[in-house]
């Protein structure tokens, strides 16, 4: 399978224009790395009888009643992340940076930190859900990120082990740290998650091209949306129909029904073409 040619044309054209083609990615393009998305039974933690879903854990007020249940699930995710590499996909996004220089822009929910890895720049890619790597104080007594601990053995179901208390606490205050991520019960703001830069880039871009998302989160859907409205071609890459789907049907672009490490590659191919 490849590139149709409609798909190709549409990319050709975004390629010379002068125009800012504007990626976002979710956990789909990090799946081949062997990261899990939250969808089916490797999302979900076990701790004793309890089993939670990640929309349960990933939220301020869980941390806030709960602090020694919500850490040792994010030391687990974070040595997930760390053990991974970035795959063809997250190469390729590198690559078209490169070309593509002050005409690229990445909008990624995925907090594992691979897209910097692969050699993408901070500068041009906005981790709109945070990074892993770090945490901040869960008071916000500061601004600062503090580089996540490096807590090994911490495995599926592991509790809290008191240890780690000091490591995971704000140096300036003292009081709990939390990972540097928005969790569900929160809002995107500039500051930490890039809110208006995304939404400038939707409203800027001649071309969008959506890899590895279901949508469900409200930022990328707007992206979308913004996008769709001012009938900017959109594409989406993804193995299975999802909401962006139906956007990049309506819009001038299409599906490109693959998993994420091809169509990146046909992508990165169509525009340096
Ligand atoms: P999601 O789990 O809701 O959806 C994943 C999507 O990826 C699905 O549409 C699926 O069809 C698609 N997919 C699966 N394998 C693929 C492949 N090989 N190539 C292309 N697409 C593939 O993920 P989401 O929409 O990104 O949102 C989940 C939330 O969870 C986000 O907020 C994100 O921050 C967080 N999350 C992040 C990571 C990570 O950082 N890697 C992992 C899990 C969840
Ligand atoms: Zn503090």
């Amino acid at each position: 399978m490849s590139l149709d040619e409609k798909l190709r044309k549409v990319l050709e054209k975004a390629r010379d224009s002068s125009g800012l083609i504007v990626f976002l990615t979710g956990a789909g393009v990090s799946a081949e790395s062997g990261i899990p998305t939250f969808r089916g039974e490797e999302g979900y933690w076990t701790q004793g009888s309890q089993v939670y879903r990640p929309e349960e854990l990933a939220r301020w007020s869980t941390l806030a009643s709960d602090p020694e249940l919500v850490w040792p699930w994010y030391l687990y995710r974070r040595s997930i992340c760390r053990g991974a590499d970035p795959n063809p996909a997250h190469k390729a996004l590198a690559c078209i940076e490169d070309a593509l220089e002050d005409r690229f822009a990445l909008i990624t929910q995925n907090v594992d930190g691979l897209h910097l890895r692969a050699g993408n720049t901070l500068q041009r890619t906005w981790q709109i859900h945070g990074n892993i790597d770090y945490m901040r104080c869960s008071r916000a007594c500061n601004p600062q990120l503090f580089a996540m601990p490096d807590i090994r053995g911490v495995g599926p179901g592991s509790s809290f082990d008191h240890a780690w208390k000091a490591q995971l606490s704000c140096p300036m205050c003292g009081s709990w740290a939390r990972p540097h991520v928005l969790w569900f019960d929160e809002s995107y703001d500039e500051e930490n998650y890039r809110y208006h830069s995304s939404r400038q880039a939707a409203f800027d871009a001649c071309l969008l091209i959506v890899a590895g998302t279901s949508g469900a989160t409200n930022l990328p859907n707007m992206v979308a949306e913004i996008c769709l409205s001012r009938g900017t071609p959109i594409i989406d890459i993804n193995p299975q129909d999802n909401p962006f789907t139906s956007m990049a049907r309506r819009s001038e672009g299409g599906w490109l029904q693959a998993p994420a490490t091809e169509g990146l590659k046909w992508i990165e191919d169509a525009l340096s073409g």
